[in-house]
């Protein structure tokens, strides 16, 4: 620790992670001539010089970066491993709705996978508007309430070819069977999201292999066909080896079904593809991933003697982690208690902007300071000075503290790896995580004596498309948070605006008054 005292910023990252301080220091952030630069082309430093702390930059060449790298690598592999079937590479939406975000990666030419009711009604916005050609899947995942069928539904019968549900439960199938268009369908299976048992919210996911085979069964004879075999695994799976190891039984599982559907024709192993966001130095063999994993399931399709599938990636933080970057500056040190780091308190939330550092534990992200490399380093912890919560520091307590320049005040940092779920889980703007729609809202007050009401209505589907940056189009699906919750109560009379009032079962208590937000 003595020496380390003594090491500058620049020399601590050069021992520790063997970059230098001049060239590139990750994948998608290199410094030059002192200042950082963000995808080979945007200057932070600068971005930093001219509006200030703090800033949220948001890059999106590095989404087309990063699907046009994984493309290319998907090449290698197909070449290498000698596979027969193509490689699809889809945006997991959830990981950023924004509509630069969406919209750049279908540029790039992915293909899309939902994850909720909302999240259809914007790729049918999309495909009506031409930015979501018809050669492109939907990958519909997640289990499915009646408005996410119904818009499933609604895009297919606008012509759509190309949406897939994903099945998560056997009533959804019998929801989507009478639609008159053919379907084709996905199956997710069950076993493989908590195969490795570190992940048991993954467990809720999918459907037996006696579900599957039911789904097989009742679809034979029908106008839609089974196509896609789901198996996801996880998220950042940094692990190769695991990650192919745990794979390896859905591979089997593919195979087996196969050899009684001969519609079945992709495999898709869900997202878990990790970002280089998190940890400096962290490293993964993109290329070799996926040779290894075509070359596995070339070979087992040989041994079940079935056709090698075409294979879907869906990669969420692959895709948008890196692309956006927050800058924030250090307003002031507070010495910390006898023994323990210095507090750098800055000028944002870590709570607000950053929610997985609370909410995932270990959670990290890439900090880099754009200036001070070569002052002395030192440990020190980051505090959200504008909120007055303990609970907004990082890293977290007994988590190591992070190494930083001694510059303190003024200081900025630039916070990289952001990208993906951070905006989506903090409502960044007011559009939520999978864009679960605020719900409805009754506020009770008392007023001389009597108990007084205001309703505010459900987000709906327009809101959250523009607080998300897209210019919403009317599509012929059912306006779907409109379908009243419960059966109408005695009160709702009226049409038009009133419908939206609440009734309730002590009218002469409460008053109903209807409000816009
Ligand atoms: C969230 C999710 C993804 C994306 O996961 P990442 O690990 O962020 O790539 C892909 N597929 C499904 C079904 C998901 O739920």
């Amino acid at each position: 620790m003595v020496q380390l005292k003594q090491q500058t910023y620049g020399a601590y990252i050069q021992d520790c992670y063997g970059v230098d301080g001049e060239g590139e220091l990750t994948d998608f952030m290199a410094r030059k001539g002192g200042d950082l630069i963000l995808g080979g082309r945007l200057n932070l430093s600068e971005l930093a010089r001219g509006y200030g702390a703090p800033l949220e930059v948001v890059y999106t060449p590095q989404i087309t970066a990063q699907v046009t790298r994984m493309g290319a690598w998907a090449e290698q592999a197909r070449l290498r491993s000698e596979y027969p079937g193509r490689f699809l590479y889809a945006y997991a939406t959830k990981a950023n709705f924004a509509a630069e975000a969406v919209q750049t990666a279908l540029r790039a030419g992915a293909h899309y996978e939902t994850s909720a009711a909302a999240d259809v009604i914007i790729a049918h916005s999309l495909f009506r508007q031409g930015q979501l050609p018809d050669d492109r899947l939907i990958c519909c995942n997640g289990s499915k309430e009646p408005n996410y069928i119904d818009a499933i539904r609604g895009l297919r019968l606008d012509g759509c070819e190309g949406v897939v549900p994903v099945l998560d439960d056997l009533d959804e199938l019998e929801a989507l069977i009478d639609t008159p268009l053919p379907l084709r369908f996905g199956v997710r299976e069950r076993a493989a999201g908590n195969r490795d048992g570190r992940h048991p919210g993954n467990d809720r996911f999918g459907l037996s292999i006696d579900e599957i085979e039911a789904v097989a069964a009742r679809l034979a004879g029908t106008r839609h066909e089974l196509a896609v075999y789901h198996a996801m695994i996880g998220s950042q799976v940094e692990d190769e080896a695991h990650f192919l190891a745990t794979l390896r039984d859905s591979v089997l599982g593919y195979c087996r079904l196969r050899r009684l559907v001969p519609s079945l024709r992709y495999f898709n192993f869900g997202g878990g593809i990790p970002t280089t966001g998190y940890r400096l130095g962290f490293r993964f063999d993109y290329a070799g991933f996926l040779t290894r994993l075509m070359a596995t399931i070339r070979e087992t399709c040989a041994a079940y003697d079935v056709p090698a599938p075409d294979l879907i990636g869906e990669f969420g933080r692959y895709t948008v982690a890196t692309h956006s970057v927050y800058l924030l500056e250090v307003g002031a040190t507070k010495p910390g208690q006898p023994g323990q780091p210095d507090w750098y308190l800055v000028n944002g939330s870590m709570m607000v902007s950053l929610p997985d550092s609370i909410l995932v534990e270990g959670q990290e992200f890439v900090i880099l300071p754009l200036s001070g490399w070569d002052r002395p380093v030192k440990p020190v912890r980051l505090a959200g000075r504008r909120t007055c919560d303990s609970d907004d520091v990082y890293p977290r307590p007994g988590c190591a503290p992070l190494m930083l320049p001694d510059s303190g005040a003024g200081l900025i940092l630039a916070i990289c790896g952001v990208g993906a779920y951070q905006q989506m889980i903090s409502g960044r703007g007011g559009a939520h995580h999978c864009l679960s729609p605020e719900p409805g809202r009754v506020i009770v007050s008392e007023e001389d004596g009597r108990l007084v009401s205001r309703y505010v209505p459900q987000q709906d589907q327009v809101t959250i498309m523009r607080l998300l940056g897209y210019q919403p189009q009317p599509v012929p699906a059912p306006l779907i948070f409109d379908r009243p919750a419960r059966e109408p109560m005695p009160f709702r009379a009226a049409a038009g605006p009133a419908r939206r009032r609440i009734s309730l079962r002590q009218p002469r208590l409460l008053r109903q008054v209807a409000t816009g937000d």
